[in-house]
């Protein structure tokens, strides 16, 4: 008994003693540089953006549903509005109304940088529910409101606010900077697919990439006092598949003991009982690794000592929707069709579950996967057809790389308040079309958002502070400055 206790003494005393080592040795990761302060003209981004907003640029799910007014509306405002832009950088219209920006650099043999953002906007689900209309660009209550005010016509009009007032002080880029513009991200994504590929034909070989897809989160990560700038590294994979069982059919008077659509829901039970396994590798594990130092205790130590804690990590993370997919593989069973009338037994029957896929996975290994839970051979499954299907993208680099450096420094010299971490963007990105051309590819751009806030993205009464604007176009100028300057 006493030998048990002794034991007992000298494992927590090891435990006591490693944990405070862990503690010691994760010092802070942030990178130090000097403050700078850019001259922007806060009232212009404001108002700039309101005009932007009143076209409606909302996307559809066919080309010929786009609103060509509003989109053709929005390009000629951006003309009369970013004369500079427009007449020292050279325009290409890719894909319809896609736009592709060249701003040639003094030294052509330095890999050129690109700035992405998009042009067209979800649509708006319950107008009445909205406190100002949608797309009215209407600034009250210390916010500028209205659909594409967070994503992503501040990202458009942030850029061309800082290109604009950098040449309007003379500024020249040593590498050649690139914008890009999409005009259907949030649907088909052609516009960025066509500028990759012009970019791919012409031989060009970027050195980092940045579009939007992160935030400045405020408040949202547990123990982080601290407003934390997460700097997407990488993104998700897509991918729908079909499961689908056929039958007979025939007359529901007297059936088979099971039908095609009670074996496609015994398919989905068992997927939904056996969700993807979940993991602390890859971009989380990064996350942490540079969050931890920056919290508070008993979370600091939890997260710098994840050898011990990993297994509590993963279970309270699995809880939350909005961690669940940083840890693994996510599945949402969406579309559901069996037989047309009521006393028909299905000839047919089928569903359709989406995939968000970890970087970890492959579409392959995921399929195979749900082979093996479904465990039916009477259902043949399918990737259902979606333009966003595809692999999850490479992780790129942090800190020692150009990019993931000149976009934390830009964000420490204006914001020393902030803490910044690379991250895992949970959704898709126009950036994923860049990524076989690019050394890295990072999505962040710098709206400081609270949980409430962050749900207005795609929701009702999406808006901007007005004191977080003004961030955009000094982002955008320490950016090029730092990523494109001497
Ligand atoms: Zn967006």
């Amino acid at each position: 008994m006493r030998r048990v206790a002794l034991a007992l003494g000298v494992l927590v005393l090891a435990l006591v003693v490693a944990l405070g080592v862990g503690v010691a040795t994760t010092p802070s990761r942030q990178p130090v540089v000097a403050a700078a302060t850019e001259n922007v003209d806060a009232e212009a981004m404001t108002r700039h953006l309101a005009e932007a907003i009143r076209f409606q640029t909302v996307s559809a799910a066919r080309a010929e549903d786009l609103n060509h007014e509003a989109l053709s509306g929005l390009i000629a405002w951006m003309e009369v509005t970013y004369p500079r832009a427009h007449s020292q950088l050279t325009r290409e219209v890719v894909a319809g109304y896609s736009l592709l920006y060249t701003w040639p650099g003094a030294d052509p043999s330095l890999p050129p940088i690109l700035l992405m953002s998009h042009m067209d906007v979800v649509p708006v689900e319950n107008e009445a529910e909205w406190t100002h209309p949608p797309f009215a660009g209407v600034v009250a209550d210390g916010a500028l409101w209205g659909r594409g005010a967070m994503d992503d016509k501040s990202g458009v009009v942030g850029i061309l606010e800082a290109v604009e007032g950098l040449l309007a002080e003379g500024f020249v880029p040593q590498r050649t900077v690139y914008l890009s513009f999409g005009h259907d991200e949030e649907t088909l994504g052609e516009g960025s697919l066509a500028a990759a590929a012009l970019l791919r034909e012409r031989g060009v070989r970027l050195s980092w990439v940045l579009d939007e897809g992160m935030v400045i989160t405020d408040g949202i990560i547990a123990g982080v006092k601290a407003p934390a700038a997460l700097i997407g590294v990488g993104e998700r994979g897509y991918l729908s598949v079909r499961i689908e069982a056929a039958d007979e059919g025939g007359h529901s008077s007297m059936p088979p003991p099971t039908t095609a659509a009670g074996r496609v829901a015994r398919a989905v039970a068992r997927l939904e009982a056996d969700p993807f396994p979940a993991g602390l590798d890859g971009p989380a594990s990064s996350l942490f690794a540079w969050l931890a130092p920056e919290m508070r205790q008993p979370l600091r130590t939890v997260f710098s000592n994840l050898w011990l804690f990993r297994p509590v990590v993963i279970s309270q993370m699995t809880k939350k929707p909005s961690t669940n997919a940083l840890a693994r593989t996510t599945q949402a069973v969406t579309m559901l069709s069996g037989s047309l009338q009521d006393n028909v037994l299905p000839q047919r029957a089928w569903a359709v579950v989406n995939l968000r896929l970890h970087p970890r996975d492959t579409q392959a290994s995921a399929l195979a996967r749900l082979a093996e839970v479904i465990d039916d051979p009477t259902i043949t499954l399918s990737p259902y057809p979606s333009g966003l299907n595809g692999e999850p993208s490479p992780i790129s680099r942090d800190v020692g790389a150009p990019g993931f450096d000149t976009i934390t420094g830009a964000i420490r010299a204006l914001r020393p308040d902030v803490v910044v971490a690379p991250g895992l963007t949970v959704g898709a990105t126009d950036a994923r079309r860049f990524v076989d051309i690019a050394d890295d590819v990072y999505r962040f751009m710098p709206l400081q958002l609270t949980e409430p806030e962050r749900a207005a993205i795609h929701g009702t009464d999406e808006r901007v502070k007005l004191d977080n604007l003004a961030l955009f176009p000094a982002f955008y100028r320490q950016v090029i400055r730092r990523g494109a300057g001497s």
